[in-house]
């Protein structure tokens, strides 16, 4: 059966809440991905940010298929090797002591706001998010999530939730009151537009945070696990936050997040306040743990910034090139967005399209750039074909 014929069934029974591209997918390897009909495409989304070492890394489906034959669930009523092995890798790779596993995004924000609460104690509930961000989809991740879109139709909003716009640290401070129990933010915001918050602003949220004795919660569920170019966005910030997410690359498609804090706020989760059925399931435990030891080698890091200084140079010469669609560069590491003038803004999805047809999977984020997120591992050789292929449709369209 075709492609096409294929899209057509998918059509007729799911809820119509994606946009999807026009295509099955049947096999991914590297940074490549082939449909029904056997067309290739080179995916520069990487699963959205998910599949960091690339499709289907033989270290990655070895610890997925070895674990899956002995042991692919027992629930959190008992400890597991491949969950303590990973929990282990995090601790000791981060500026956190404790972690709690889910098995998504969304899920560890919910626990973030929990414990902030439940840390906080009575009365201090509220907390600060900022314009543009995004923290999943669940109510009270989408209530922290400070886009009014996100929100329409599902009124009312969880209560306890105030937002900032990005730009002036004291327009934060003003909402601050005795109430509040914490700041959640994206170091680099990622869905609403690659855009870093910088360290500067970063810096003055962790010092309203001491100054008023709240939790400064990253959500690093998009910016983690190696996609700017260290473990963590964070460490190059100069600023450590209370409460970290991950999730997204974490375990490299397989459904897995993790909530990471310090020994002294972890504390304030005992026997019975949360949990989940298959968080830290073993099989996806296992996973991770072979994405950190990749990613922790020696070198992989490393090579991160060095491709991602490759692929930013050669953004900043399409946006030189075609002045009427894009203005610029934003992002770190491979997590990188060119910036489109309002012209250019006007051809977004028609730019994604296009390419699209030409086999290349990029995004366009927040409105406002061409989001470009491939697999950590992709080479220079790919950039150049992706860089060339966006030049012709640019140029078809400027
Ligand atoms: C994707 C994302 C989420 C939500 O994760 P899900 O796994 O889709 O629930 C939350 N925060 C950020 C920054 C994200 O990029």
């Amino acid at each position: 059966m075709s492609n096409a014929a294929w899209v057509a069934r998918g059509e007729e029974v799911f809820v119509g809440n994606y946009s999807r591209f026009p295509a099955t997918m049947v096999r991914g390897q590297g940074c490549r991905l082939w449909d029904e009909d056997g067309r290739e495409y080179l995916d520069f989304l990487a699963g959205i940010a998910v599949c960091s070492l690339g499709h289907c890394h033989p270290r990655v489906t070895e610890a997925v298929v070895a674990q899956a034959r002995s042991l692919v669930h027992v629930s959190n009523l008992f400890h597991t090797r491949p969950q303590i092995e990973l929990a282990e890798l995090l601790t000791a790779n981060t500026f956190a002591d404790r972690v709690f596993m889910a098995n998504s995004g969304a899920e560890v924000n919910e626990a973030a706001i929990k414990l902030a609460r439940i840390h906080s104690g009575e009365g201090r509930y509220e907390i600060i998010s900022l314009t543009g961000s995004f923290h999943g989809r669940t109510l009270a991740t989408v209530a922290a999530t400070a886009q009014p879109k996100f929100h329409q139709g599902f009124e009312p909003m969880p209560q306890g939730f105030r937002y900032a716009p990005y730009g002036d640290p004291g327009e934060v401070e003003q909402l601050i009151g005795d109430q509040t129990c914490a700041i959640l933010c994206e170091p680099l915001q990622g869905e609403g537009g690659v855009l870093p918050l910088g360290n500067e602003y970063l810096q003055a949220l962790r010092d309203l945070c001491d100054q008023h004795g709240l939790l400064l919660i990253f959500d690093e569920i998009q910016t983690g696990m190696g996609r700017t170019g260290t473990l963590f966005a964070y460490e190059q910030t100069g600023v450590v936050p209370d409460i970290m997410t991950s999730a997204k690359a974490l375990a490299n498609g397989l459904p897995l997040g993790a909530l990471l804090t310090t020994d002294e706020i972890a504390a304030s989760l005992v026997p019975g306040t949360h949990g989940s059925t298959f968080g830290g399931n073993p099989v996806a435990a296992a996973a991770a743990v072979a994405v950190l030891e990749e990613m922790l080698a020696p070198g992989f890091l490393e090579g991160v910034q060095q491709t991602g200084a490759y692929f930013s140079g050669k953004l900043n010469e399409l946006a030189a090139r075609f002045p009427v669609l894009a203005s610029g560069v934003r992002g770190q590491g491979l997590l990188l967005g060119l910036i489109l003038t309002e012209e250019g803004i006007a051809h977004g999805g028609e730019i994604v399209q296009r390419l699209f047809g030409r086999g290349m999977v990029i995004n366009f984020a927040g409105n406002t750039v061409l989001r470009f997120a491939p697999p950590l591992v992709v080479s220079r050789a790919e950039i150049d074909q992706l860089i060339a292929e966006l030049a012709e449709v640019l140029a078809e369209l400027g």
